[in-house]
């Protein structure tokens, strides 16, 4: 039962953008959402408002609607009832009647209850505002309007991939002709050198044109088959592209670790995975210094994330962003914590972690965190190591 009358005015005002019956009525479709109700940014102006009560309505009662396994659902959890239940795609629309049936079972709970209203959308508004985010705006929009989806998958991915890649080299590349980095290098006894820098480019070029780049072709007929979009208004916000990457990061390093290990294996070690440990002291360039079969096994833990998780082209973009620089960062050969943000997230390997793989060769095979290490103990040779290296440490103090 639809009880809008009855409704308290605080509560009412509230709800008012949600509760506008005819608007609903005149919207009749709207695009569906995603699960999170913050991906409702590809609804139409009207329905943006009604989304944006809704979420409030949603944290403080009992009925919910949900999207999964390609699913719509409306359930009334106070009766235990599921109002609503259809098999959707990605692309399908949520029906005028849908939404009514959502707000309903809220609304009802609503009359009931005196707590104040949390909402998500209050939280976002503490933020500060993104100061680029029009002009991002604007070059997306531009970049749909004049280039095909075909276009941006493969010839704009290489290019990110290509300006990211050496943009995250650059400052290692500087840094060895900075007398004063020397200390924050992890093997000083082994420094980079211009012939080892050069042998790496040349394998590099080879794998990211000849390896790499049909792979991004490959891309373009992914988000084709599921139909993901490219659109900026189909775009879902930050946090939910952030939580996204975050999980697309986890199933990588899952992946890295067992198939690393996989490939240490002394039955199959000399034919592929021995190119990529041709460089005990790792530098930037070296972290796709590898035998091209390798580029494909490894580099499959990097799809299997985007499989999964993927609801917008620009997950592709932004998860080899920050892919790229993780795994320039590990192989680096240079330690700064204190200015490398990646050390802010819990659990994160770091370049001593990666560093002391290519120098020891056994042990720490994850490639971003390091729980996996831990939980089998293949990090027992690095404690060894650091707890060696501190006593000789507080040795030279006394
Ligand atoms: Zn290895
Ligand atoms: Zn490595």
């Amino acid at each position: 039962m639809f009880k809008q009358d009855k409704l308290r005015p605080a509560i009412r005002q509230k709800a008012t953008a949600t509760l506008e019956l005819s608007s609903i009525r005149k919207t009749r479709q709207c695009t569906l959402p995603e699960w999170s109700p913050s991906c409702w940014t590809n609804m139409t102006g009207q329905c943006w408002s009604i989304h944006v009560k809704l979420l409030t309505l949603l944290h403080v009662t009992s009925g919910y609607y949900q999207r999964w396994k390609n699913t719509f659902v409306v359930t009334d959890l106070s009766q235990r009832k599921t109002l609503f239940s259809r098999r959707t795609k990605p692309t399908d629309l949520l029906t005028g009647d849908e939404i009514k049936a959502v707000l309903s079972v809220n609304l009802c709970k609503m009359e009931n209850t005196t707590s104040d209203v949390w909402s998500a959308d209050s939280l976002l508004e503490l933020m500060p505002s993104n100061p680029v985010r029009e002009s991002f705006e604007n070059a997306w929009i531009y970049m749909n309007k004049h280039y095909t989806k075909f276009q941006i998958a493969t010839y704009g991915s290489l290019i990110v991939h290509e300006l990211v890649y050496f943009a995250a080299c650059l400052p290692g590349i500087i840094f060895q002709f900075l007398p004063f980095m020397r200390k924050f290098k992890i093997q000083t006894n082994r420094p980079e050198n211009f012939d080892g820098q050069w042998k790496c480019f040349k394998l590099l070029m080879f794998n990211h044109f000849v390896i790499q780049f049909p792979l991004m072709c490959g891309t373009y007929v992914f988000t084709e088959m599921f139909d993901i979009p490219y659109s900026w208004e189909e775009m879902p916000p930050w946090y939910n592209l952030a939580l996204r990457v975050f999980g697309c990061a986890v199933i990588e390093d899952t992946w890295h670790y067992f198939l690393h290990q996989v490939l240490h294996d002394k039955r199959i070690y000399k034919y592929i995975h021995k190119v990529h440990h041709h460089f005990q002291s790792p530098f930037g360039m070296t972290a796709e210094y590898a035998h091209p079969a390798e580029t494909l096994i490894l580099g499959a833990g990097f799809f299997i994330g985007i499989l999964l998780l993927c609801n917008h082209f620009i997950i592709m973009w932004l998860w080899v962003t920050v892919r790229l620089f993780e795994t320039i960062d590990v192989h680096s050969g240079y330690d700064i914590p204190y200015l490398n943000i990646f050390h802010l997230i819990p659990f994160y390997g770091g370049s001593k972690f990666h560093d002391f793989h290519h120098y020891n060769f056994n042990g720490n095979y994850s490639s971003t965190f390091t729980w996996w290490d831990k939980i089998f103990g293949t990090d027992s040779q690095y404690k060894e190591y650091c707890a060696k290296l501190q006593a000789e440490e507080k040795k030279k103090g006394l």
